[in-house]
């Protein structure tokens, strides 16, 4: 099979039943996720003009190693290809032969835990791509990251963050959630707030510098920086966020709602601040045609440009809710986002940005 530059070597059957109990483990709908991190490391490369020592926790079959290597190959000090499991080095071996990547001094394979990874070295980026939670693994992060280091995380334990399962959501990240209109944005900043979190313990600065949803994950990276605004700024955006369930009115400050009258519940806390950072954002989109992205992928960077990164708020409404609520049919997205000088959201095809509760 061939995505990006890389070519490996994937037993089709296994793609009618993706599972975390495959010997080995390839989904071809992450692509979006290895696009973006071959995008994110290029970026960071421009900015910093610097080769970096690289983790991949957890490679499966190596495709992220492989394609940073083939792809952005100027970037790379060293590279440390790692998976817990026999059956996967087996088969990034055979993968790395096919690609015509030779091990050696700057290409290495493990065969480890990756906690032990991050305990032995210090590296500029750390990639954590689990099965379900980063829970477990974040943790030993920020201490293994050089300062101004990269750390790419991934979540697709949704129903948890989102606070769709509310139980779930309070015993693993300690979020009060339930299922709002903006759960898809909740759940990002939830798995943010975990992260920093991790960070502050140590005098640790993780930055969020880009994340996304897209179909059942969540994806976001981090710059390492402990200077002691940043650290304040991360605190300060810890924040609990007031929902109304009537019409999914938001407020940081008020409990009554202030559109229909109800008592707004408590949610959260998650991360209230900046989720992009502009000159990794500008860059990413000037470096996007090194990638062939798909329609999906143009539609994510496109909305987060022009709409989730512009607006400073941790929410969006979904025209859903807010339809039922003022009991009228649907309208027409252009009329609402016309009326309301709003924008749309890449969490959701129904959400819309704007700064006030949207009238329509
Ligand atoms: N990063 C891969 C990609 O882009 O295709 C997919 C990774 S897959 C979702 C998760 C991998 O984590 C599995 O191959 C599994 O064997 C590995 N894994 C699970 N626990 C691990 C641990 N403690 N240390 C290292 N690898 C682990």
């Amino acid at each position: 099979m061939n995505e990006g530059k890389a070519t490996i070597n994937y037993n089709k059957d296994f793609l009618n039943n993706l599972s975390s109990k495959l010997p080995v483990f390839y989904n071809p709908l992450m692509k979006i996720n290895r696009d973006f991190t071959i995008l994110l490391l290029k970026s960071y490369y421009d900015i910093y003009n610097k080769k970096i020592d690289i983790l991949d926790c957890m490679s499966a079959t190596g495709i992220r190693s492989i394609r940073i290597i083939k792809e952005i190959p100027q970037i790379i000090n060293k590279i440390y290809i790692n998976d817990i499991k026999k059956e996967a080095i087996e088969n990034i071996k055979e993968n790395l032969r096919i690609n015509n990547i030779e091990i050696g001094e700057n290409i290495l394979l493990e065969n480890q835990d990756c906690r032990s990874l991050l305990l032995r070295n210090k590296y500029d980026y750390i990639d954590i791509d689990p099965f379900g939670s980063p829970i477990g693994f974040v943790e030993l992060t920020p201490q293994a990251l050089r300062n101004n280091g990269i750390l790419g995380v991934t979540a697709t334990d949704i129903s948890a963050l989102s606070g769709s399962k509310s139980k779930a959501a309070y015993r693993k990240y300690n979020i009060i959630g339930i299922k709002t209109d903006f759960y898809l944005e909740f759940g990002l900043r939830a798995l943010i707030k975990y992260v920093i979190l991790e960070g502050l313990k140590y005098y640790i600065g993780l930055k969020p510098i880009f994340g996304y949803y897209y179909k059942h994950h969540y994806r976001v990276f981090f710059i390492k920086n402990n200077k002691s605004n940043t650290l304040n700024y991360l605190s300060e955006n810890i924040k609990y966020i007031n929902y109304c369930k009537n019409c999914g009115y938001k407020s940081f400050e008020e409990e009554t709602c202030k559109i229909c009258g109800n008592k707004m519940i408590k949610l959260g806390p998650i991360y209230a601040g900046n989720m992009y950072d502009e000159e990794f954002l500008k860059k990413i989109n000037e470096n996007k045609n090194i990638i062939d992205l798909d329609k999906d992928e143009k539609k994510i960077m496109d909305r987060i440009i022009s709409c989730d990164s512009k607006i400073d708020l941790p929410y969006y409404y979904d025209i859903r809710k807010i339809s039922s609520f003022y009991k009228k049919d649907l309208p027409k997205l252009e009329y609402i986002l016309d009326k309301n000088n709003g924008c749309r959201t890449h969490f959701s095809d129904y959400g819309i940005k704007t700064l006030n509760y949207p009238q329509i």
